[in-house]
């Protein structure tokens, strides 16, 4: 591990353009639980139960149960670790221009990324599905499940459940940016949902090296990482950006 967080200080140090794609996995040493992977919700639910958009429109209750019990909680109360706080200072060195994340917990914003693009939406609002009208998630009463618009129209979150498309602006910029990098962090991310995997493959189509930060292997790791670094992304980027700093 030393060595690679040597080799990516170098790499960093002699990049112009750095993308981040980031994952569930950035944000679970705040304390809020992947999907996939060691205590990730899918060992105890079957997403398509709980997180594609026919479960939503058949039992918003049952699905915002679970959201309030799995999510709510835990995502109002995170705040941002040291990989977060790690990508604010890599911004701050003139090197990393934008954040893709596939979260909905707005922690990059909170740990102050200007250019975050949120590929799966956020959970910071909740819409109304009759009148489009927006309430922030912390103002919404929750003591009545599913929780309901002035207008009586169901609330849904602002986030894109399974079987929905990709905002078009977030897809639109979120390729732009892997194809105008010259260097993407994988971080945290098990890379198994589509389109957002892609944005590696289109980096590293378009010369960029990618590299992985993860705990363990994923499919990008043989054939589109140029190396991953195994480990805790808080430890991984805290050290990374020691070295860079020593090395300036
Ligand atoms: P995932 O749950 O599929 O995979 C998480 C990955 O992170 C795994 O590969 C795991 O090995 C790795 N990981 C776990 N802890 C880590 C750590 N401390 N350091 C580095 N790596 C670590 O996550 P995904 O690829 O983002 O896909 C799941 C989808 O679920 C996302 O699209 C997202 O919308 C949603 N989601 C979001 C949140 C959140 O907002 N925090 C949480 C759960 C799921
Ligand atoms: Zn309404």
């Amino acid at each position: 591990m030393e060595a690679l967080i040597k080799q990516a200080a170098t790499d960093l140090a002699d990049a112009k353009t750095v993308v981040a794609l980031t994952g569930a996995g950035i944000s679970t040493e705040s304390g809020i639980p992947p999907f996939r992977g060691k205590g990730g919700l899918w060992e105890r639910m079957d997403p398509m139960e709980v997180a594609h958009i026919d479960a939503f429109m058949r039992d918003p209750a049952k699905v915002w149960n679970i959201l309030v019990k799995e999510m709510k909680g835990i995502v109002d109360k995170a705040l941002p670790n040291d990989a977060h706080k790690g990508l604010v200072k890599l911004e701050k060195m003139g090197k990393l221009s934008t954040v893709i994340t596939q979260n909905v917990d707005g922690l990059h914003q909170l740990a102050g990324n200007t250019d975050v693009i949120e590929f799966h939406g956020n959970f910071a609002w909740q819409r109304c599905m009759e009148c489009n009208r927006y309430y922030e998630t912390r103002k919404v009463d929750i003591s009545r499940i599913p929780p309901r618009c002035e207008c009586n129209g169901i609330l849904r979150p602002n986030a894109v459940f399974f079987g929905e498309i990709i905002p078009p602006d977030a897809l639109g910029r979120s390729q732009q940016a892997a194809r105008d990098c010259d260097l993407m962090l994988v971080i945290g991310t098990s890379a198994e949902v589509q389109p957002a995997a892609l944005m590696p493959v289109i980096a590293k189509k378009s010369g960029a090296k990618v590299i992985e930060i993860n705990m363990e292997r994923t499919h990008l790791t043989d054939d589109v990482s140029e190396y991953l670094i195994v480990g805790k992304a808080g430890q991984v980027l805290t050290g990374i950006i020691a070295q860079m700093e020593k090395a300036r």
